[in-house]
């Protein structure tokens, strides 16, 4: 028997108009980055078509009720799609506090050095990435950087690009330090002399402009709030800086109010190209036991068991895909929702009868 979606009240997304939805919401970004990325770019496959290797797209559900599938191509590209950076943002969560746990174990004093630079006017994103490497190339050779690199068990550094309407994009570095020291003073005094090199070092570069700094900061907490703000989508960042799929999210936006928007995201897919963004130091994933396997399967171990809710064979997922491209993504979170909601049995009916989508023949 067919039973038409729920009717939950849903509050509509504030810049989009559309409902906030967890699941939803994301793929209508992903969408929405797909229509605004050059033909050639790589986000054009993600959730395209299903992998090879796979029988079809599975319905998985994970810890936390989270119900997500596995088993079509993605991109991968944390900075262009939301539904990627969702996937790598849940799985880089895991290997953070991995590490984090690790440090603590070991008694490892545990920093947080964020590292900004100023930028004069209205330079390109491509260029500032280079100014701040040509600066952090410089700090690496302080005296300051060496001495703490002596009591260095591992980093986890992590790029942060912010986009400001005053200033542009403004790429930064949050760096995560596990200490080995005999106090946490003697930690502090280590990192407050890198501190110190870093202006001097923006001094040189020209970098010495508003909202130039270094800072540290020493609560976990504090350092957990800047390893995972930019993949919630869901929440609208406001004040000063926007991230970037708050841009994106303007990006969509109808009329010329929102043309900045628009140039601003594509500055951003162009010059944003192959910057990592969360790097681990050499060996530190293999002195807190991550062994790097298969991401897919990685995934799957942290979140500890799923179980499969269903799977969408290869000939429902082409008309599937195809589909959710006529509706401007809403159909993969409808599915999730759906699934989540009504049983995955309900989709096949639903998929039917709103979507015209022919379920292969069940036994
Ligand atoms: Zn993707």
């Amino acid at each position: 028997m067919f039973l038409p979606p729920p009717q939950s009240p849903r509050t509509p997304d504030p810049i989009l108009g559309l409902p906030i939805d967890v699941d939803g919401i994301r793929f209508r970004l992903q969408h929405l980055s797909k229509k605004l990325a050059p033909r050639d770019h790589r986000i054009h496959v993600c959730f395209h078509d299903v992998n090879p290797q796979a029988e079809g797209v599975e319905i998985r559900i994970g810890g936390g009720n989270h119900h997500y599938f596995a088993g079509q191509w993605t991109c991968g590209n944390v900075w262009v799609c939301p539904v990627c950076a969702d996937r790598k943002g849940r799985l880089n969560q895991s290997l953070i506090n991995k590490a984090y746990g690790w440090a603590e174990q070991k008694q490892y004093h545990r920093l947080l050095l964020t590292l900004t630079a100023g930028f004069e006017g209205w330079t390109r994103l491509e260029q500032r990435r280079k100014d701040f490497r040509a600066a952090k190339t410089l700090l690496t050779r302080c005296k300051s950087w060496k001495e703490l690199a002596k009591h260095l068990k591992g980093s986890i550094t992590k790029t942060d690009v912010p986009f400001s309407r005053a200033w542009g994009w403004l790429p930064h570095e949050h760096i995560s330090l596990f200490i080995n020291a005999e106090s946490l003073d003697e930690a502090v005094q280590l990192v407050h002399a890198v501190k110190l090199d870093w202006v001097k070092c923006l001094k040189k570069c020209n970098l010495m402009w508003f909202g130039a700094s270094a800072k540290v900061t020493m609560s976990d907490q504090d350092a957990a709030k800047y390893f995972t703000k930019d993949s919630d989508v869901i929440n609208n960042h406001g004040g000063q800086s926007l991230q970037p799929f708050d841009v994106l999210r303007r990006a969509g936006c109808a009329g010329a109010g929102y043309d900045w928007a628009r140039q601003a995201w594509s500055e951003f897919v162009n010059d944003i190209k192959d910057l990592r963004q969360l790097r681990f130091s050499n060996d530190l994933k293999k002195d807190c036991g991550i062994i790097e396997e298969n991401e897919e399967n990685q995934e799957d171990e942290e979140h500890h068991m799923y179980r499969i809710a269903g799977t969408i064979d290869r000939a429902t997922w082409t008309q599937i895909s195809r589909r959710n491209k006529e509706v401007n993504g809403a159909l993969f979170g409808a599915i999730l929702r759906n699934c989540k909601e009504l049983g995955f049995n309900y989709i096949w009916e639903w998929l039917y009868n709103e979507h015209s989508i022919l379920p292969p023949l069940r036994n």
